[in-house]
């Protein structure tokens, strides 16, 4: 998952005016807490309860490099951890289903950064079920969660899972959100509609390479969708695990 279409192109313009391309020049801030404060001053960090998790998670546990840097960085296999403005999207969106107690689903958890920010939010009586179709990815987010908060592991409060998250994780089902963090080109999968309660949020970016769009989801009371586009982004593909990382 990388960045939004807006900002991408804003680089790519101002990358032609340069001498020296380059990748990327967002904020790069020296440490965490400089990292969410310049969120704040861009205003992608709106409400205190997200400020709140995203300060409380280091991203120095969970990005091999840059990690305070507003970019994605490559995590292997094909993936990459998103972009922090991405994740703080993320958790602005989802934050009304995010209550203490709550029950999300992080489709496509790579690093396991976000699961972690998920769990800060929900609490102690609240789940979050990460899943990533590579294995050995899960296995890194597990050792960065150990790193970061191992009695998340140990109580429970976060599990982190192998498998095709377009079928979603049916064991704990349902969510009060679903965050899918790669983009899912053939539609919204059905099993992940199913899966989410009454009242239950999901945001999901859909579409090809080039043309996708974040999307949330919303299901009532009564079980009816209500779906809103949200902006164009460019995510990595939600597909089979041979077509990201041919073995
Ligand atoms: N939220 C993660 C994003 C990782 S990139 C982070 O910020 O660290 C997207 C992730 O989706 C990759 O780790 C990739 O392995 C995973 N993915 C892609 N297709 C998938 C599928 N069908 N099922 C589960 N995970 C998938």
């Amino acid at each position: 998952m990388f960045v939004s279409r807006r900002l991408s192109l804003v680089l790519s313009q101002a990358n032609k005016r340069q001498k020296f391309p380059r990748m990327f020049f967002m904020t790069q801030s020296a440490s965490n807490d400089e990292l969410i404060d310049a969120l704040k001053r861009q205003k992608v960090v709106k409400h205190e309860d997200v400020e709140r998790a995203m300060r409380s998670v280091d991203r120095g546990f969970y990005c091999p490099s840059n990690a305070y840097f507003d970019a994605p960085e490559s995590i292997g296999y094909g993936a990459t951890i998103s972009a922090p403005h991405m994740h703080a999207y993320a958790l602005e969106l989802l934050r009304d289903q995010l209550k203490p107690g709550a029950k999300v689903l992080d489709v496509g958890s790579g690093s396991g950064y976000l699961t972690m920010c998920f769990a800060k939010m929900v609490g102690p009586n609240g789940k979050v079920v990460g899943i990533d179709h590579i294995p050995a990815l899960v296995n890194s987010s597990i050792e960065n969660v150990r790193r970061d908060c191992p009695e998340y592991l140990e109580n429970g409060l976060i599990k982190l899972v192998a498998g095709d998250g377009r079928k979603g994780f049916l064991e704990e089902a349902p969510y009060d959100a679903i965050h899918v963090g790669a983009a899912a080109e053939e539609g919204v999968p059905p099993e992940l509609i199913q899966q989410l309660s009454s009242g239950g949020r999901m945001v999901i970016p859909l579409g090809p390479t080039l043309a996708q769009a974040l999307e949330q989801i919303d299901k009532d009371e009564k079980g009816y969708i209500h779906r809103k586009k949200l902006m164009e982004v460019a995510f990595v593909p939600l597909t089979d695990k041979n077509s990201q990382y041919p073995l």
